[in-house]
């Protein structure tokens, strides 16, 4: 009988009870035992439903407090220093204080970095390690949580990150080699292989994503140094799960680790499935990611049961498991819940209790238990409604896409002239000062918002508080004497959703939530449809701020990649194609803008990077389409329109060509915690475009001195040319309070006014 599996379960829970438990410990509301309680009732609910499902073999320890690698790192003693003296009496302290950080009893250390797992909205905690350490087996948490399930009646495969990506994933604070730590590290592997096993364990599953990754030569040799170490201790079988794309040219590597299974990712790694067949070693277990971990669709079982056959009769049904191609962590928990979506939509999508039970069904026909037709009539039905639905596929749409020409991704005039033309127009001083486009988010604003979602507070009501919000956020960037004002973002929940709620082609979950690192969730927007903007999104609020000013006042969009990349997109198009969707729906939002007198309009784009796919082979692909995405919403506008964008990250040397071809006449960017050293990229490069390099670190509370921000700016006008510099805090300020907000920019437009030699 073929076994029915997967490499792990969302942890958050359908109603978000981890996040609720957590929050409440940490404020200190509930005590460590009440924690770990509330953890371990819904560790075996989910172990329950997975059953339930149909699931032969549930994982164990994919469950987290907080984060896997974290767990990971934890559970081997690969603790820093500075967290060293909360270990006792609590080990618990120090775990979260690697998570959060730690500031009380004369204590005050800093959390680790975090960082994307892979190519997923997912955080995870960047390991610290350094030459020389040691590592010892702290935490049995994989052990006890397979006695739990144990306890229960359920035997579970427990999941552990393997040596070789734990290890690629860590960070050397010393800068020395990672994998000479291999050798100490393996032993402890080698231990809790040991203890698993004594504990009942017939299989473990070590995670090895980083094998879709392109590989050093170091980090090869690594595995096969690991892998054959641990090949010689006492232990249960191994699967070594590989997911989030094709193993392609570590597959030979990859087979040929002398491990018990092989997990691979058959929904992005389609292609590979026939290699892989012919690269696994007889007598191997090949467990079958067929169906899709990371979207929300229904699958198509027929395509999953054709690969499935095809595996079967390679392999055999005894050595054939069926499983997701990754973990579910990245989808939403159960589809029952969404009692609001319209049952046609509901009948389009799979959330991770949906996507056991395809797995059910598929193991089911594959082993001759039920009828296939019977089985597969009602996905056949359903993915027939989804082709063939009108508010699926617009002609409309698809004939302006089809209308679209290079002209489309161009402005005008090259920037050199443009900025001319722009400068005639805003008359903007040398060092011009704006803000990237939020403003404090408070409580009362909030409130307002929840009241009026609720009925409580009516359209008119609503609107006259959001209008009061922006006269007093203008008046006060007015008092200031910020240059360009902006009218502060109070109507938005969320930059994606804002848009999301505004467009055709949308929908929304009411419990989609998916887990963005420990407590934090997002609910990604889906999108399943044609995309296309029935009325102006933006240009009411704009306009009215406009109204208020003499200066000028920026209008606020988010731009197409980051909609795309923050939403749950369409598995029956191309990626390209839906961004350039929802950029010609944004191209129509600028031009009514500047119909409506808005002269700067800013497009955000700060999830441009995270898109950047995980093989390097296929980054230009993406760059190109990206790139002319932004284009296309931006280039619709006259020459004197001032087009910007926004980016916040750390890291733009591989990628500044591209931010480059975006041609946005202005960039603002993160650079206050680097000291100006991101701008390094683009002063490399010659941008010639105007850049904002951020003077006000907005994560942090800390309020900037005159003096500091000058330094900053000193800084950046020694590498840019004087017109080039604009003057703007890092990202937006909608996480902070008014008070540090007004400290700060007070000092900010003081610096620059010192720079200009005003003051
Ligand atoms: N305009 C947005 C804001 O100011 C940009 C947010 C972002 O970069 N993530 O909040
Ligand atoms: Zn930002």
């Amino acid at each position: 009988m073929t076994i029915v599996t997967h490499p792990g379960f969302p942890r958050i829970g359908a109603r978000r009870e981890l996040k609720q438990a957590l929050e409440s410990h940490w404020r200190g509301d509930t005590g460590a035992d009440a924690l770990r309680e509330q953890a371990r009732q819904l560790r075996a609910r989910h172990w329950q439903q997975q059953r339930e499902a149909g699931v032969d073999v549930p994982p164990s320890n994919d469950f987290s407090l907080y984060d896997h690698v974290l767990d990971t790192a934890f559970a081997f003693d690969a603790i820093p220093a500075r967290y060293r003296p909360l270990l006792e009496p609590d080990p618990l302290a120090a775990y979260f204080a690697m998570a959060r950080g730690h500031q009380a009893g004369g204590i005050d250390v800093h959390a680790l970095e975090m960082t994307k797992w892979f190519d997923t909205n997912y955080h995870y905690l960047v390991p610290e390690l350094a030459a020389g350490q040691s590592f010892q087996l702290r935490s049995r948490k994989a052990v006890e949580e397979f006695r739990e399930a144990q306890a229960l009646g359920i035997q579970t495969r427990p999941v552990l990150l393997g040596p070789v990506t734990f290890l690629q994933l860590s960070k050397t604070v010393d800068g020395s080699d990672r994998w000479a730590l291999l050798d100490a590290l393996l032993p402890v592997y080698a231990q809790l292989l040991g203890e698993l096993r004594a504990a009942g364990a017939e299989w473990v599953q070590l995670d090895e994503p980083a094998l879709v990754l392109d590989l050093d030569e170091a980090a090869r040799e690594a595995y096969t140094r690991a892998y054959a170490y641990l090949a010689d201790v006492p232990r249960p079988n191994v699967l070594l799960a590989t997911y989030f794309g094709a193993l392609d040219d570590n597959l030979a590597l990859a087979a040929a680790l002398p491990v018990d299974g092989l997990h691979v990712d058959l929904v992005r790694g389609r292609a590979q499935l026939d290699a892989v067949l012919r690269a696994l070693p007889a007598g191997r277990v090949l467990s079958a990611g067929l169906i899709d971990g990371r979207s929300i669709w229904r699958a198509r079982l027929d395509e999953a049961l054709t690969l499935a056959r095809y595996a079967q009769g390679h392999v055999g049904a005894d050595r054939l498991w069926l499983s997701s191609s990754c973990s579910l962590l990245h989808v939403p928990v159960d589809l029952a819940q969404e009692k609001a979506l319209d049952s046609e939509l509901r009948g389009w999508l799979a959330f991770a209790v949906q996507k056991l039970e395809e797995l059910r069904t598929l193991a089911d026909v594959l082993d001759g238990q039920v009828d296939a037709d019977a089985a597969l009539r009602p996905v056949r039905a359903a993915q027939d409604a989804r082709r063939q639905s009108p508010r699926v596929h617009r002609p409309e749409v698809a004939r302006r896409e089809a209308a679209l020409d290079d002209a489309a991704s161009r402005r005008l005039k090259p920037y050199a002239e443009r900025a001319v033309l722009q400068q005639d127009v805003l008359k903007l001083p040398l060092y011009p000062t704006t803000t990237i486009g939020s403003f404090p988010q408070t409580h009362e604003v909030r409130q307002a918002r929840a009241r009026f979602l609720s009925g409580k507070l009516g359209t008119a009501d609503y609107d006259a508080f959001i209008a009061g919000q922006i006269e007093h956020c203008v008046r006060f960037q007015e008092e200031i004497g910020l240059d360009v004002l902006v009218h502060g973002e109070f109507e938005r929940n969320d930059m994606v959703e804002y848009f999301g709620e505004r467009l055709d082609g949308f929908t929304f979950t009411q419990y989609g939530w998916v887990q963005s690192y420990g407590s934090r969730c997002v609910k990604p927007p889906i999108i399943y449809g044609d995309v296309a903007r029935p009325a102006p999104m933006t240009v009411r609020w704009s306009q009215y701020a406009q109204s208020l000013t003499t200066r000028p006042m920026k209008g606020m969009l988010t731009g197409p990649v980051t909609v795309l990349q923050w939403s749950f997109v369409r598995d029956d198009q191309e990626r390209a194609r839906t961004c350039r969707q929802i950029a010609l729906a944004l191209r129509d939002e600028v031009r009514d803008l500047e119909a409506a007198g808005i002269g700067v309009i800013q497009i955000d784009e700060p999830a441009l990077r995270e898109g950047l796919p995980l093989r390097r082979g296929e980054w230009q692909a993406y760059l190109d389409w990206a790139v002319e995405s932004f284009r296309i919403a931006a280039s619709g506008v006259r020459d004197e329109t001032q087009i910007h964008t926004h980016m916040c990250y750390a890291e733009f040397n591989d990628i500044i060509e591209a931010v480059a071809a975006l041609d946005a006449d202005v960039i603002s960017i993160e650079t206050s915690r680097s000291r100006m050293e991101l701008l390094d990229a683009f002063v490399r490069f010659r941008y010639p475009n105007a850049i904002g390099p951020g003077v006000y670190d907005i994560h942090s509370p800390r309020v900037p001195s005159v003096a500091d921000i000058l330094e900053l700016l000193q800084r950046a006008r020694d590498v840019l040319a004087p017109e080039q510099l604009w003057v703007n805090p890092d990202c937006g300020l909608k996480t902070r309070g008014w008070a540090e907000v007004e400290t700060a920019l007070r000092a900010m437009v003081h610096a620059a006014l010192r720079l200009r030699g005003e003051s």
